[in-house]
C-alpha cells in the first residue's frame, strides 16, 4: 500500500512516514462523488519544528553533495514521474475534480519543472572576469540558502509543489512542503517517488495541515526562504508575516484575467480558445479567463459561437471518457459560484447561459455548468472578485483603448490574452497593459517551467518568481570573490 492509499495521511520528516502530534484531521472528499476518500492530519508546531529540524540536518550533508550527483537524482526522479503519469494523473483527477486529461497535462507541466530544475550544473554556474584591474580578479559563485518552506494550493497537486521543491533541493536546499489540505494526496506520492529516486533522508518533508503549519513555518528561524502559492489574501499575510521575520518569500496570488477581442480576430479559435480557458479544471486556474472584453460590434456574434461550444461541454466525473468539465472542489465552493452568479443578476448583467440549469448540477458533486454572463460593468461584483469557477463575463467595449482601460482597472495582472490579426495592437497591447503573463491569440499563456511565472500588480507578492532564472536565483545566494595575484 502506497502513502496515498491508506485512509488517515501521514507526514513525511526526516525520511521517515509519521503521524501527525494532533489526533485533529479533517475529510479529503472526491468532489465528484462528495465521498470521503481519506483524511489528513491538521498538524501542529509540533510537528513543523520536528520537519525542520530534520531539514536543517540534512541541509549540514546535501548541500556538499556535488550539483551534478544531485542532479542525477532528479534524472531518475523524471523517469519514476515518467513511468507513473498515468496513476499521477488519475489521483489528481480523484483529489481535484479536473478531466484526466488535463491532470495528464499537469503530470507533464511536473515533469518539465524536474527536467529543467535537472540542469542545475550549467544553471549554477557562476562568472568571473579575469581582469577587473592589474593582477585583479572577480567571480560569482551560487550557493544554497538553507531550509525552505513550500506552501501550496488545491487546484494544482502536481504542477506547483513542482515549481518549488526540484529547483531548491537540486541547488543543495532543503524542504519543507505543506500542500493544500483539500488535495493532500499526491504530494505523497511525489515523495515516494522521489525518495525511490535516491534522495536523501530529510532532504524533502512533508507536514500536512492547515494555517498553523503555514505560520509555523514563516515564523521558524530555522526557515531561510518561503515559496507560496494561493489565493491574493493569503498570498499577502503570507509576504508580509515572512519578510517581517526576515525571510525570502515568493507568494503567488490570485487572479482575475481578461482576454480582449478585436474585431479582426478569427472568431472561431478566440471562442474555442477562450472556452478551454474559461471552463477548462473548472475555471480553477490562476490563469482562468475570467472576463472577455469585446469590440461590441462582434460581441453578438461571438456570445452565439461561444455558447454553442459552451452547450457541447461534456460534464461529469473526469475519469469519464470524454468529460471536459468536472465539479468545482467543495460543497462550500459551489455555494459561493452560486452566490456570485445571483449577484451578477441582481446586479443587472445579462445571463446568456446559465450553468445552474445543467443536469450535472443538481447531482451529487459540487457541479457547476459553464455560466456566462454579458453586458457585465466594471461596478460588479463578477467582474471584481476572482470567483475561480466556470463562470466567464462578458464586457462590451469600444475599442482597443477601451479594452486595455477595463483590464487595467483590476488589481490583478497575472495574465491576459488579445485575440487579432493586427500587429500594431498586439504592439499597444503588449506594451499597456497590465499583467506579467500575455497571450496573442491564445488562451492560456502559462509560460513553461524555463520562464518566470510571473503575475504583477495583487497576482504576486515579492521580486523574484517562480520558475525560470528567477526559481533559481530564489532559492540560491552568491558569493563574490576578488583575488589579487601577486
Ligand atoms: P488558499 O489561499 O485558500 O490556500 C493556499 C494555501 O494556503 C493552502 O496550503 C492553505 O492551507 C493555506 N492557507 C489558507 N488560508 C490560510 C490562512 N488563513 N493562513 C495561513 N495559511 C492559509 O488558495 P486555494 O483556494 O488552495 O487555491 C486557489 C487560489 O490560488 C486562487 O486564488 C488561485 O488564483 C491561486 N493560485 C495562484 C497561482 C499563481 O501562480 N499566481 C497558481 C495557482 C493558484
Amino acid at each position: 500500500m502506497t502513502q496515498t492509499t491508506s485512509k488517515t495521511l501521514k507526514n513525511f520528516v526526516g525520511g521517515i512516514w509519521i503521524e501527525a502530534s494532533s489526533n485533529q484531521t479533517e475529510n479529503v472528499f472526491n468532489p465528484a462523488t462528495g465521498t470521503v476518500i481519506a483524511n489528513v492530519p491538521i498538524s501542529t508546531h509540533e510537528d513543523v519544528n520536528h520537519a525542520v529540524e530534520a531539514a536543517s540536518n540534512a541541509f549540514q550533508t546535501w548541500k556538499e553533495v556535488p550539483v551534478p550527483k544531485r542532479a542525477r537524482i532528479l534524472f531518475k526522479y523524471q523517469q519514476l514521474l515518467v513511468d507513473h503519469w498515468d496513476e499521477l494523473a488519475e489521483i489528481i483527477t480523484i483529489e481535484n475534480g479536473k478531466s484526466f486529461k488535463e491532470a495528464q497535462g499537469e503530470v507533464q507541466r511536473g515533469i518539465e519543472n524536474v527536467e529543467f530544475a535537472a540542469g542545475a550544473p550549467s544553471l549554477m554556474m557562476g562568472e568571473q572576469l579575469p581582469s577587473i584591474a592589474n593582477g585583479l580578479e572577480s567571480g560569482v559563485y551560487r550557493y544554497p540558502i538553507g531550509v525552505v518552506g513550500g506552501i501550496t494550493p488545491f487546484n494544482f497537486p502536481m504542477m506547483v509543489p513542482c515549481w518549488m521543491f526540484p529547483m531548491a533541493i537540486v541547488t543543495g536546499n532543503t524542504f519543507v512542503l505543506k500542500p493544500s489540505e483539500r488535495t493532500p494526496l499526491l504530494a505523497n506520492r511525489l515523495a515516494e517517488l522521489i525518495a525511490e529516486a535516491g534522495l536523501p533522508n530529510g532532504v524533502l518533508n512533508i507536514v500536512h495541515g492547515a494555517h498553523d503549519v503555514v505560520n509555523g513555518l514563516l515564523d521558524h528561524h530555522q526557515v531561510a526562504a518561503i515559496s507560496f502559492v494561493g489565493s491574493q489574501p493569503v498570498a499577502e499575510y503570507v509576504y508580509k508575516r515572512g519578510t517581517d521575520n526576515l525571510k525570502r518569500v515568493q507568494a503567488l496570488a490570485g487572479a482575475k484575467n481578461h482576454s480582449i477581442v478585436l474585431q479582426d480576430a478569427n472568431l472561431d479559435n478566440a471562442s474555442t480558445q477562450i472556452l478551454n480557458a474559461a471552463f477548462g479544471s473548472a475555471g480553477e486556474r490562476c490563469m482562468a479567463a475570467s472576463v472577455v472584453a469585446i469590440e461590441d460590434s462582434i460581441a453578438d456574434a461571438f456570445i452565439d459561437e461561444l455558447v454553442q461550444k459552451a452547450n457541447e461541454i461534456q460534464i461529469g466525473n473526469g475519469l469519464d471518457d470524454g468529460v471536459f468539465l468536472g465539479p468545482v472542489i467543495r460543497e462550500q465552493h459551489k455555494e459561493r459560484t452560486l452566490q456570485y452568479i445571483q449577484s451578477g443578476e441582481a446586479e443587472g448583467a445579462k445571463m446568456v447561459r446559465d450553468g445552474r440549469n445543467d443536469i450535472e448540477a443538481q447531482r451529487e458533486g459540487y457541479f457547476v455548468g459553464p455560466t456566462i454572463f454579458d453586458q457585465v460593468t466594471t461596478e460588479m461584483k463578477i467582474w471584481q472578485d476572482e470567483i475561480f469557477a466556470p463562470v466567464l463575463s462578458i464586457v462590451r467595449v469600444k475599442d482597443l483603448d477601451d479594452a486595455i482601460r477595463v483590464t487595467n482597472q483590476s488589481p490583478f495582472a497575472n495574465g491576459a490574452c488579445i485575440f487579432t490579426g493586427d500587429g500594431g495592437s498586439v504592439r499597444q497591447f503588449r506594451e499597456t497593459i497590465d499583467a506579467g503573463m500575455l497571450g496573442v491569440n491564445i488562451g492560456v499563456p502559462a509560460p513553461m517551467a524555463f520562464f518566470p511565472f510571473s503575475g504583477w500588480k495583487q497576482s504576486f507578492y515579492g521580486d523574484l518568481h517562480a520558475n525560470g532564472k528567477d526559481g533559481l536565483h530564489f532559492y540560491t545566494r552568491k558569493k563574490v570573490i576578488t583575488t589579487r595575484w601577486v
